[in-house]
């Protein structure tokens, strides 16, 4: 989820962390636990007192299998100490702001196969943008393009990139942003979106990105997909 529009959420979610809590807060379920792994720290919190167990465990594994990779692959000066929080609050299904990520246990009772919700939001940390780097839809993209490259289980989660349809477009962002750069990379620009997460971080991205990289501009470069959409 776009971290831009997740304030409201995460700033209940720094109360809760901060142990600045209202009196109702206090009286709910809260459970702690700090993992040490491959040189990272997670902290999970749970919130959720029904939380699955099995559902806790398949995302510290995923975090751990997952995050090191990307680490490796996109920015080895990502942040090595990370929180989860499973977040009685949060309305949407998952956020991250910083190295904090929101998690809805709602969301997770009612589909606990989608693991890789892990990976496209430990993917933001590792993005590490901050504010006004570039378009929102290049950030989300990005985010689900690594979730199709490194996610742990899109399949049991029946997650897949959805084929071309008309009336898409490059900007739309998350899956369908995703395909299109998956597109590029088996298309003769295998590096892009290491290139294009590098700009974005260095907030040096602008739209001759797609010119100086492919020669094409970015419609140029959308309207050949949309001519062969085959990945
Ligand atoms: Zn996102």
């Amino acid at each position: 989820m776009n971290l831009i529009r997740t304030i409201a959420v995460t700033s209940s979610l720094f109360f809760s962390i901060t142990g600045i809590v209202s009196a109702q807060q206090k009286a709910v379920f809260k459970d702690k636990e700090v993992v040490y792994k491959k040189g990272l720290k997670l902290t999970f919190i749970n919130q959720d007192k029904s939380f699955s167990p099995v559902v806790k465990q398949r995302m510290i594994g995923t975090f751990f299998k997952v995050y090191p990779a990307l680490k490796a692959e996109y920015n080895e000066k990502t942040a090595k100490e990370v929180t989860f929080v499973i977040d009685t609050t949060y309305k949407g299904v998952a956020a991250t702001q910083g190295t904090i990520v929101a998690f809805s246990p709602v969301w997770f009772r009612q589909h606990p196969g989608d693991i890789d919700v892990v990976t496209h939001e430990v993917m933001h940390i590792v993005q590490n943008y901050g504010s006004n780097a570039g378009p929102w839809w290049i950030t989300e993209g990005i985010a689900d393009y690594v979730r199709y490259q490194y996610g742990v289980d899109n399949a049991g989660a029946k997650w897949t990139l959805p084929d071309y349809k008309s009336g898409q477009n490059y900007d739309n962002g998350y899956r369908i942003t995703a395909r299109f750069l998956a597109w590029l990379e088996k298309h003769e620009h295998q590096g892009i979106v290491k290139n294009l997460d590098q700009q974005m971080r260095a907030h040096t991205y602008k739209e001759e990105f797609w010119k100086t990289q492919t020669t094409k501009t970015l419609p140029e470069l959308w309207a050949a997909y949309v001519q062969n959409p085959i990945i």
